[in-house]
């Protein structure tokens, strides 16, 4: 093993982390997992405040690593069509499962779940080391291997740090790798509410010049919301008593599951948009959050994080293949290449819906209102966002792709 104690060490044991992990189990290497936090475990009795929509790619990688079964033996949801209207025009998208011939067009899961269901497979593999609680401290690139100081008192040498550590990535720092980093001048409050129509599995998204709001279907009835709008607003609503809450966010909602009532707590994330500029340095790699943060208006940046995961696992088990140690630059850049484009063009898409959204002159909203119109009646743009939807667009890792 050149002189180190592991040959992979992964900086965070967060959904990116723990499937990268997996997805190099049996791969010949070994490989540590460094988490800050004690995992919070997931409760049947409460469900989590943060939840993902997860892509059917997404769900492939995870039933391929043997972890969507504890997940969906647990809790999810599916939702089977995705309806999109703009609050300041008549334009209106409809995506519908049945459309594309497929059952749903993914699932809602806890996070809380996930990471659970992950961790689960994580301490039954063998040949990955879990070290949690244990936060990484500070991280040195030396000629022959790269040495990791944890808050534990713990050293260890690597061949290759992977920073899954999320957008404030220590790893990043440490590897000196440069930033483009934007506010989007936006919070997001996320809450579950119980509406008063059912839901039917149908994950809505009305769009507002402050921002949008996502309503996302949950397996007990209530919806899950993602509320994106100025800081100063959200600070106000999430003061307001739980009523005015309500009423706020059913008037937001335009009423069309009815009257909501909140029926969670309330939190809030200010919403940055983050790229590094490069996503590797000698003997780092980054995947996930640490690589790039996304708006959530297409709740996708889970899904991009665990498509990087896979993608890098790919690619450092081709090289090794070839001959090459998961530390060799050029292994590295290959996967660099493949996720960089991918991630920047859904980063600048979702920025793009943010602006469109948020143009409030009129031609600007009647043009909105009727490009949405056309585009819900032009079925190859509708198939084309519907293979974004499922996560199928794009060169796909090996562990994403469907299975029969
Ligand atoms: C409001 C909101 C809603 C969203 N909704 C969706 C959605 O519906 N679908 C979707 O796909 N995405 C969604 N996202 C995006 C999603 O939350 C992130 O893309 C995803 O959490 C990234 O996962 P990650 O594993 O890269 O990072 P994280 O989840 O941030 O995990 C990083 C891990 O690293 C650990 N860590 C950090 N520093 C250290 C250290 N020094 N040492 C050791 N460990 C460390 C942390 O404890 C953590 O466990 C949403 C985001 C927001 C803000």
């Amino acid at each position: 093993m050149r002189g180190v104690e592991t040959e992979i060490a992964i900086v965070g044991a967060g959904p990116v982390g723990a499937t990268l992990a997996l997805a190099l189990e049996r791969s010949g290497l070994s490989v540590a997992l460094i988490e800050a936090r004690e995992p919070r475990g997931w409760h049947r009795q409460e469900m989590d405040l943060r939840v993902f929509a997860l892509s059917h790619a997404a769900r492939n990688i995870l039933t391929r690593l043997g972890a969507w079964e504890r997940i969906a033996a647990s809790r999810v949801s599916p939702y089977r069509a995705i309806e999109v209207w703009d609050a300041a025009s008549s334009g209106r998208v409809c995506l519908s499962a049945a459309e594309v011939d497929e059952p749903d067009l993914g699932h809602i899961v806890e996070g809380s779940l996930l990471t659970e269901a992950l961790l689960e497979r994580v301490r039954a593999a063998p040949d990955i080391g879990l070290h949690a609680p244990a936060a990484l401290e500070r991280v040195s690139s030396e000629p022959d291997y790269a040495e990791l100081v944890l808050d534990n008192g713990k050293h260890l040498r690597a061949l290759l740090v992977v920073g899954a550590d999320g957008a404030r990535s220590r790893v990043r720092r440490f590897a000196g790798i440069e930033l483009k980093e934007s506010t989007y001048g936006q919070h997001a409050i996320v809450a579950h509410l119980v509406p008063e129509k059912p839901h039917g599995e149908v994950a809505r998204q009305v769009f507002h010049p402050n921002g949008p709001l996502a309503l996302l279907p949950l397996a007990d009835g209530r919806v899950s919301i993602v509320w994106s709008t100025t800081p100063e607003e959200a600070e106000r609503l999430l003061a307001v008593p739980e009523n005015e809450f309500s009423l706020a966010a059913t008037e937001a909602s335009e009423a069309k599951l009815g009257t909501l009532r909140l029926a969670s707590e309330r939190a809030a994330f200010p919403l940055i948009r983050l790229h590094a500029q490069s996503y590797v340095a000698p003997r780092v790699v980054l995947a996930g959050d640490a690589a790039h943060v996304v708006h959530p208006l297409a709740g996708q940046g889970m899904n991009l994080g665990l498509l990087d995961a896979a993608a890098l696992a790919e690619t450092i088990r081709d090289g090794r293949r070839n001959g090459y140690d998961p530390d060799d630059f050029l292994v590295l850049r290959r996967y660099e290449r493949w996720r960089h484009g991918e991630n920047l063009a859904m980063q600048s898409a979702f920025s793009g819906f943010k602006e469109l959204f948020g143009a409030r002159l009129a031609p600007v909203r009647a043009f909105r209102g009727a490009g949405m119109r056309l585009f819900d009646n032009t079925p190859p743009a509708k198939r084309l966002a519907m293979r974004i939807a499922l996560g199928i667009a794009g060169d796909l890792p090996e562990l994403a792709k469907p299975i029969d």
